[in-house]
């Protein structure tokens, strides 16, 4: 997947997270995979995906409030849970 910026360009502290992760389809195989991002003092997070129903890549911006953070993919209309943000604790 193509991040819109290159990684070493980064500034320290430029962003107020950025992480990278795998995601699931129905049968919990990993097919998918997203990259958020956010920069500090905006809003909206920004994130690059590929979604794990139908391998679309698209990239788009999403108001994260609520966990579990959802976000829909623009291509097949599902719904996808992101993992969570922080160190993720062992899977059920
Ligand atoms: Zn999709």
């Amino acid at each position: 997947m193509k991040l819109p910026f290159d990684l070493k360009d980064i500034k320290p502290g430029q962003f107020a997270y950025l992480t990278k992760r795998k995601l699931t389809n129905k049968e919990g195989i990993e097919t998918g995979e997203i990259i958020v991002w956010k920069d500090k003092g905006q809003e909206k997070s920004q994130y690059v995906m590929k979604c794990p129903f139908c391998g679309d890549e698209h990239e788009g911006s999403a108001l994260l409030v609520k966990r579990p953070y959802r976000l829909k993919c623009a291509n097949c209309d599902k719904s996808i849970t992101l993992p969570k943000l922080q160190k993720e604790a062992k899977k059920k």
